[in-house]
């Protein structure tokens, strides 16, 4: 049976049960998910729409169960082919490009949103290794006063040094190298490559931001999020040694592919990033609508390959 075909047979059967239980759900940004469907491309929510309802989505899972095809197997060998397995962890290669470019169409519009609020008083780097942040604050300001070592009291002359456009007058704090701050890193931690790293001279403050892509389920969501904030402590734990007294906030953003989040968390970190009401609503509308759109872009149905 074609796609085609296959989509207008499901068509005709009802899917409103596990929708609504699926809007029904609290605390995972129902009301936005909303809007966002309505800005989203009709392909993308009728795949939505079929990966909630049972055994309707065209994966070999599904196909076995209507007789249509004897085996589940994927063509990966690494697993039955399920929603899950073909968008989080099929090894075929076209899946897994699909699935990177979800994930990067999801942290642009983080990139984009995030680079409006404060960017004058911000410095930021994204999807770099943590050495170019590094260096990307030795090259920002005159004599790399963004590296000098500094107390309390130091703070506010700091400051001023840094808003002035020539060489202030006057040291602010004690001068440090690129070198001397790197020997507070693994030299595996400064290869790795968050989506984002932000530095707000202002709020003395800097953010390591990342995206991530997973399930749908509370206990992925949750998972996911544990995984990545644990993934890059090392790198807070040394950003926060070397550049004390600033603050140092990860920023860990997890959507599910098909749009729910953690919505208290994830307004909590867009809070502390300082974002509007109305600039989070629209982070996390236009991020769902992302994510949907990503989730189809990943090929589906027999014979795919
Ligand atoms: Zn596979």
């Amino acid at each position: 049976m074609g796609q085609q075909a296959w989509e207008a047979r499901v068509s005709v059967k009802t899917t409103e049960g596990s929708v609504d239980e699926f809007m029904s759900r609290g605390n995972s940004g129902r009301e936005i998910l909303g809007q966002a469907l309505r800005s989203s491309w009709d392909w993308a929510v009728r795949g939505w729409i079929l990966a909630l309802s049972p055994y309707r989505y065209p994966v070999k899972v599904n196909y076995a169960k209507w007789g249509k095809s004897g085996s589940s197997q994927c063509a990966c060998d690494q697993s039955a082919e399920s929603f899950i397995h073909l968008q989080l962890s099929c090894l075929l290669e076209h899946r897994r490009n699909a699935r990177q470019e979800g994930h990067n169409r999801v942290a642009k519009i983080v990139e984009n949103c995030m680079d409006n609020i404060h960017g004058n008083h911000r410095i930021s780097v994204w999807d770099k290794q943590v050495s170019t942040f590094l260096h990307s604050l030795e090259m920002s300001r005159p004599q790399a006063l963004l590296l000098n070592a500094l107390t309390i009291e130091e703070l506010g002359t700091w400051k001023r040094a840094i808003g002035q456009t020539r060489t202030p007058q006057q040291q602010a704090g004690r001068k440090r190298t690129l070198d001397d701050i790197k020997t507070y890193f693994d030299r595996e931690d400064l290869t790795k490559r968050p989506d984002g790293m932000i530095f707000d001279f202002h709020h003395r403050t800097i953010y390591v931001i990342e995206v991530a892509r997973t399930g749908d389920s509370p206990g992925s969501l949750r998972n996911r999020y544990l995984k990545k904030t644990f993934k890059y402590a090392s790198i807070v734990e040394g950003l926060r040694k070397a550049f004390t007294p600033c603050k140092v906030e990860q920023i860990t953003l997890v959507i599910g592919l098909l749009g729910s989040i953690e919505e208290s968390r994830w307004r909590q970190s867009l809070e502390a990033f300082g974002m509007t009401r109305s600039q989070q609503d629209k982070l996390i509308r236009r991020c769902m609508v992302a994510t949907i759109e990503g989730t189809h872009l990943v090929p589906v149905g027999v014979g795919d390959t």
